[in-house]
């Protein structure tokens, strides 16, 4: 048998939905999984470091990015571009380890397209009301950008058909546990056991 590769795993959803936080939480409960860390121009928020959350960048350094083909995939979010570096997502696949991207709808879509093997999680606040009170409740974003969260949140909600798994983050032990159980019972799927694992080997 050989060693499973790592499934590519997107998790989409508005800004203040909790994907950061389910994140921790999931990647505290599975040694197996990697984040990667995306390349952005938006500016540091308190507390956020340099190569952990992202890679901060300036416009210059983003576009000469793109230049170098280095992205995966790349969009613009709230008048800021993210992008997700392919080399580490690539080498982390290879050696065994499931790969998140925390990415809107936009790169996901891209990603989707190139890699269908990829699984998508959409992860959605209870309401929009409770987005916009979480949005508060974290308090780095002035109220003009909460505003624009909000309206893009709209729009993100119309992409909701294009994922495979939808997670309402309420509890966020709860949506961490359905995250867990999205990502083992993937790594269990038939069709991905006989091709990464069972390939070449006679079974019979
Ligand atoms: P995202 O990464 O999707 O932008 P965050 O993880 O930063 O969202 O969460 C936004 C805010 O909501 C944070 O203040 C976080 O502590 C809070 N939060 C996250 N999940 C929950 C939850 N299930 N219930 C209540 N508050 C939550
Ligand atoms: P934030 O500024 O709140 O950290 O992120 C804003 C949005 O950008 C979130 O929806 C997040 O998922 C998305 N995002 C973060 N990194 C990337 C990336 O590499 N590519 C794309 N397309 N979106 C990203």
């Amino acid at each position: 048998m050989k060693q499973n590769k790592g499934i590519l795993v997107i998790l989409s959803g508005p800004s203040g939905a909790g994907k950061s936080t389910v994140i921790s939480g999931l990647t505290a409960k599975r040694g197996d999984i990697r984040f990667s860390v995306s390349a952005t121009t938006r500016e540091p928020r308190p507390g956020e470091k340099d190569g952990r959350e992202y890679f901060f960048k300036t416009r210059e350094e983003f576009f000469a990015m793109i230049g170098q083909d280095a992205f995966l995939e790349h969009a613009e979010y709230v008048g800021n571009c993210y992008g997700t570096p392919a080399a580490p997502v690539e080498e982390n696949l290879a050696a065994g380890y499931n790969v998140l991207l925390d990415i809107e709808v936009q790169g996901a879509a891209q990603v989707m397209a190139h890699r269908p093997d990829a699984v998508s999680i959409f992860l959605c606040p209870p309401s929009l009301e409770e987005l916009e009170n979480r949005l508060h409740k974290r308090g780095t974003d002035p109220e003009e950008r909460i505003q624009a969260r909000i309206a893009a949140a709209r729009e993100e909600y119309s992409q909701l058909h294009n994922y495979a798994y939808i997670v309402v983050n309420d509890d966020a032990d709860t949506a961490v546990r359905e995250l867990d159980a999205i990502i083992t019972a993937e790594l269990c799927r038939g069709e991905r056991r006989l091709k990464n694992i069972f390939e070449g080997e006679n079974l019979l």
